[in-house]
């Protein structure tokens, strides 16, 4: 009887093994993505936010909570000196991010000094921006660097003048009990269809002097650019929430 159990339970054992190695076993049908119809190219998807689509900066902010003042005309916003960065009114943690920028036509300037801005996401973790075509500088520091963490896998610059890409995926960090980090934010960089930064971890908030490091804070926050007093263009911003 107990010979006969065994063997019963070996045949149910191997037909229920035999049941799962279907093509249907490893199939799943729920949930189903939302359906988004994509941009021409560049143009938003669908469910995008669009943070500045050439006419004006009501999305937008300067630090202390006026009116951005930096210049839009002809599609586009360019960076007032004097008026300090811009912020999103509204603020963001994962996201995905497309964005066109534009080094000043005239060459002003070198090294740093050349077509600086930035893109900080979170306020604090910057994607740099610089006219990074034959302009020798320190490589993390140069276009598509994250600012003096890691260096751009690729010099995918354009020439001064010329309209070029970001498309950045970036995941919030997180924070946990004591405010430790415990998950570093990650970034990936494309610039103009080029794998720059793949996944890469951020070590934390952008410094000019000394080594970066993470301080709490809120799960969302703005997305802001910099005001670094060159005269950089940025049209087509839109933004997704992941
Ligand atoms: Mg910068």
């Amino acid at each position: 009887m107990k010979l006969l159990l065994t063997v019963l339970a070996a045949s149910l054992c191997f037909w229920v093994s035999g049941q799962i190695r279907t093509p249907q076993s490893t199939e799943i049908w729920k949930p189903v993505p939302p359906v988004v119809t994509p941009g021409e190219y560049t143009a938003p998807p669908s469910d995008a936010i669009v943070l500045f689509d050439g006419s004006n900066l009501d999305l937008w902010q300067n630090k202390i909570g006026n009116e951005a003042g930096w210049i839009v005309e002809n599609g586009c916003v360019t960076v007032k000196r004097g008026t300090g960065s811009i912020l999103t009114k509204k603020a963001f943690a994962d996201i995905q991010l497309h964005i066109e920028w534009r080094s000043p036509e005239k060459v002003v300037g070198k090294g740093q000094g050349r077509g600086n801005s930035g893109i900080f996401l979170m306020d604090r973790y910057e994607v740099q921006i610089l006219d990074s075509y034959e302009n020798e500088t320190y490589s993390n520091g140069q276009a598509a660097s994250i600012y003096k963490e890691h260096i751009p896998l690729v010099n995918a610059c354009k020439k001064p003048a010329e309209w070029q890409t970001y498309d950045i995926i970036f995941t919030a960090p997180r924070f946990g009990k004591s405010d430790r980090v415990v998950i570093p934010a990650y970034i990936t960089v494309i610039h103009n269809g080029v794998l720059v930064q793949n996944h890469v971890a951020i070590w934390g908030n952008t410094n000019f002097i000394g080594a970066h490091s993470y301080k709490p804070h809120d799960a969302k926050l703005p997305l802001s650019l910099q005001n670094h007093g060159n005269p950089v263009s940025y049209r087509n911003i839109w933004i997704r929430e992941l």
